[in-house]
């Protein structure tokens, strides 16, 4: 240790030199470079990181100047500079730069320290890890995951369904099991967590928060003028210590009642019984197995309800690793794909996080537009299901998602959006289109109380655009649904509507109302 302290001070004091003024360093050295989202020194390989390895990080500026909301450009900035910050502290030579785009920024810093090799774990996303493949950068396996990729890829048989998946994690990792039985013998609880928004709309937990630094405050009034969407740093973690004490909130006082209401959602109320711990995850700053290890121990302290417990980790073992797993088997290729061919442009609205007439998008976006984040209903019933019934495009939807959540990323939201949230890849990641008329929102919501639309009318100025475009969309996609098995009996009921001409007839209007626009391309034939 105190040898390598000494050469850490001699590469420091070479880097004073350097940076005063001098052209480079020249000592033979390796260094090792950190991305925004790999925030944490508690995975491979910094317990084998001597401190004569430069970790290098670099602030892009061309990812920073793209119109990402507010909130998303400071959290990442700040938990960035907060890592590097505790990184001198731990006697790590940090170069953190700002350049105009990482190739660059890594230009610089070969100029300058001359290492005779660049690592870094892999990076999460596709196109970054072809970037820095491309660049020379040596990329070691990714350690914020629990799932190992090529072992998925070897297998002769892999796993169909998200489902199947998830039942195999849970025997893999060994959670909520009773040897080889799932606990409580089920292995599902979604049944019980099913239930709408109660009628007095409900108590829930204070969101956790952290109040923000002068650097912080800082930073958000240079980032103000050029991003939009509210300031809300400071209900998202920017440091590890942050990150574990919001974990340790989440599974006392949030995670417990996650379970029943889950479907939910409120105009009133952004979060519900969220644990909103995604931003931490996707940074780095929490490792989804200490997540796992947390929750399991309140559940077997009996202060987590077992559906509740069940509903929650199957999020993290099964969803989160699954599209994590689904963006590594797949090609660029897939990222791209429309099997609907929907090609509208995004709602002005949504672009501008402003005012919908429609309450249900006013409401979400409003709640996106004041935190960058909504939850897992608000993003599925009524962002995507939006955007699916009005045809808008799938490429289109998802990078603007990208640009506006806090946890948005490439590698999270390609099977999301462009799978599950669209149904662009016509089946492979979901069984059937997650779609809905006003009438699954008027149960599980309270959008639609003092709407100007109403949920229960098809066609006429007063129809809910979506009531008519969920008829309209099983009508009009008949031919690409047709092999749907799961959604067979309301196509059926769809094709045998009584109204449905007049429901064709009114389809472009009610585009034109969620698009807030007047041009409308979306095909909408006349059935024969
Ligand atoms: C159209 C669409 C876009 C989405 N985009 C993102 C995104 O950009 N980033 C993101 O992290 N999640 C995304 N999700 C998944 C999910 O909505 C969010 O992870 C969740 O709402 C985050 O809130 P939470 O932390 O309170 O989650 P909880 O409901 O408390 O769930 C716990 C954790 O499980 C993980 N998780 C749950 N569902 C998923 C899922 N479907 N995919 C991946 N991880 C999941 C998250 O890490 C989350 O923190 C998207 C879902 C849809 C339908």
């Amino acid at each position: 240790m105190a040898q390598q302290l000494r050469r850490s001070s001699l590469l420091l004091d070479q880097v004073l030199t350097c940076c005063s003024g001098q052209s480079s360093i020249d000592v033979m050295t390796t260094s090792f470079f950190v991305l925004g989202d790999q925030l944490s020194v508690d995975v491979e390989p910094w317990p084998t990181l001597g401190l004569d390895t430069v970790i290098v990080m670099i602030e892009s500026e061309s990812l920073i100047s793209q119109p990402r909301h507010l909130t998303r450009v400071a959290l990442y900035l700040s938990a960035m500079r907060n890592f590097a910050e505790a990184l001198r502290e731990k006697n790590f030579v940090v170069d953190y730069r700002r350049a105009a785009n990482f190739t660059q920024g890594l230009a610089e810093h070969q100029a300058q320290f001359r290492p005779t090799q660049i690592f870094m774990n892999a990076p999460r996303g596709r196109h970054a890890r072809s970037l820095f493949s491309r660049l020379g950068v040596e990329l070691l396996p990714d350690p914020f995951f629990l799932t190992d990729v090529e072992s998925i890829r070897s297998r002769s048989k892999q796993p169909r369904t998200m489902e199947h998946f998830y039942r195999q994690q849970r025997q893999r990792l060994n959670v909520l099991m009773d040897g080889t039985e799932p606990v409580g013998g089920q292995w599902n609880y979604d049944a019980e967590n099913r239930e709408p928004l109660p009628r007095d709309g409900g108590e829930w937990p204070e969101p956790w928060s952290a109040a923000l630094t002068a650097d912080e405050v800082d930073l958000v009034a240079t980032l103000e003028p050029s991003h939009p969407g509210a300031n809300a740093l400071y209900f998202w973690p920017r440091t590890r210590v942050q990150a574990i004490d919001q974990l340790r909130d989440a599974v006392t006082r949030i995670i417990p009642h996650f379970g029943p209401h889950e479907d939910a959602a409120s105009l009133e109320n952004w979060h519900l019984a969220h644990s909103r711990l995604s931003a931490a995850l996707n940074l780095g700053l929490l490792h989804p197995a200490e997540v796992i290890e947390a929750v399991s121990r309140q559940f077997a302290l009996g202060e987590i309800p077992l559906a509740s417990a069940e509903g929650f980790l199957r999020q993290i073992i099964g969803w989160r690793e699954w599209v994590y797993v689904l963006h590594h088997l797949r090609t660029r290729e897939y990222s791209q794909l429309n099997h609907l061919g929907a090609n509208n442009e995004l709602p002005t609205s949504w672009q501008q996080m402003g005012h919908h007439e429609m309450r249900c998008l006013d409401g979400v976006v409003r709640h996106l537009n004041d935190y960058s984040w909504t939850h897992h209903i608000e993003r599925l019933m009524v962002l995507a299901n939006a955007a699916t019934l009005a045809g808008v495009s799938p490429q289109a939807f998802t990078k603007w998602m990208i640009g506006a959540f806090v946890d948005g990323a490439e590698w999270v939201m390609e099977a999301n959006v462009i799978g599950m949230g669209t149904f662009a890849d016509g089946g492979a990641t979901g069984t059937k289109p997650y779609i809905a008329g006003g009438n699954y929102l008027n149960k599980m919501t309270n959008f639609c109380k003092g709407c100007a639309f109403s949920p229960t009318i098809r066609t006429g100025e007063t129809a809910c655009p979506l009531t008519t475009l969920y008829w309209d969309f099983l009508i009009r996609n008949e031919a690409p649904l047709s092999r749907i098995n799961r959604i067979a009996p309301q196509r059926k009921a769809a094709l045998a509507r009584p109204d449905r001409m007049e429901i064709s007839a009114h389809a472009p209007h009610a585009t034109r109302i969620i698009l807030g626009a007047t041009r409308v391309t979306v095909e909408s034939s006349s059935p024969s």
